[in-house]
């Protein structure tokens, strides 16, 4: 397994810094609504923090950063980026459904990936800069096998590592829809983990949203941000609390799996309630679907159910289901 980060992870365009402040903004904002001392810290370091590089410095961002502005890791034989930040220009996918512009080609200098677009070859950090997304296209990549063929193994790690750049379209999504998703998930997490009054904690994000400054022309908070009387909390799926344990579904104790080593992995990623990132639609190859209206707080258990189903088909098959053993 590879653990190379993204291509130029500690480089922040000056509007990158700008929405990872807004961010910051937000979780300064709603962590004084939590009692100061040990809550609140608690809070910032598992939650509120915002990750200061493009992949979130992996292991200092909190999870709501983690999950709302960068885009899930991939390690490995591959040019996806470990985590990227969700606005990253450049994406790729199957089909170039909604009209980007295509990258044409692509040279190779000292080990780095420069990607001609719009007849210039940029490199990673002229990439970064770019306002547009520009996609690349199956046929790019057809022809980047033939010349990664050619390489020693040795070669090949290299290259894999330098070159983690790419996001998939699917996981990408406006700046906007980040900082929004971040909102979002901001409020759910402070109400129900942390008894903050739901209509002070929205008042509160849509005074930083209307205080942003990176780009005039853009109402923030979009047409896509609920109103106050739409914000759902608890899990999507079971409409259950977020803390609530879901033990009441469990008649046989659960016991702890023996581990033949010796560790220290206290991670609660595998418990029941343990929360996760749940695309109510799930993320398609051709939509952008990263967005306040789509992106909640969930249970694990729930979200494994789900996989990558529509809530309404999962809830037809657990009817189906429901219906054969009763
Ligand atoms: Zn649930």
């Amino acid at each position: 397994m590879s653990t190379a980060r993204t291509a130029e992870a500690k480089y922040l365009t000056k509007k990158d810094l700008q929405i990872l402040n807004l961010c910051s903004d937000i979780t300064e904002e709603i962590s004084g609504l939590i009692p100061a001392g040990e809550e609140r810290n608690n809070y910032i370091k598992k939650w509120g923090n915002v990750g200061s590089s493009r992949d979130s410095n992996i292991g200092f961002a909190g999870k709501i950063s983690n999950d709302a502005l960068t885009t899930r890791g991939k390690s490995g034989k591959t040019l996806q980026a470990n985590r990227n930040l969700r606005w990253t220009p450049l994406v790729f996918a199957n089909k170039n459904h909604f009209n980007y512009i295509e990258v044409q080609d692509f040279s190779i200098s000292r080990g780095i990936l420069n990607y001609k677009i719009n007849g210039e070859y940029l490199n990673p950090r002229e990439i970064y800069e770019m306002e547009e997304f520009a996609i690349i296209l199956p046929e790019v990549f057809e022809k980047l096998k033939i010349i990664i063929d050619s390489l020693t193994t040795g070669q090949k790690k290299d290259f894999w590592d330098k070159n983690k750049l790419p996001i998939p379209l699917m996981e990408s999504c406006s700046w906007v829809e980040a900082v929004e998703v971040f909102s979002i998930l901001s409020i759910s997490v402070a109400s129900e983990l942390y008894s903050v009054d739901k209509k002070k904690l929205y008042t509160s994000v849509i005074k930083v949203l209307l205080s942003q400054t990176i780009d005039k022309n853009i109402q923030v908070p979009s047409a896509k941000y609920p109103v106050f009387e739409n914000i759902d909390l608890g899990c999507p799926i079971c409409k259950l609390p977020l803390k609530d344990s879901l033990d009441a579904f469990r008649s046989i104790e659960r016991e702890t799996t023996f581990q033949p080593t010796i560790s220290n992995n206290k991670r609660s990623e595998g418990e029941d309630n343990a929360t996760q990132l749940v695309h109510i639609n799930p993320l398609i190859d051709s939509l952008v679907n990263h967005n306040p209206q789509n992106v909640r707080f969930g249970h694990r258990w729930c979200n494994v159910a789900m996989t990558d189903h529509t809530l309404e088909d999962v809830l037809k098959f657990f009817e189906h289901i429901t219906a054969t053993h009763s």
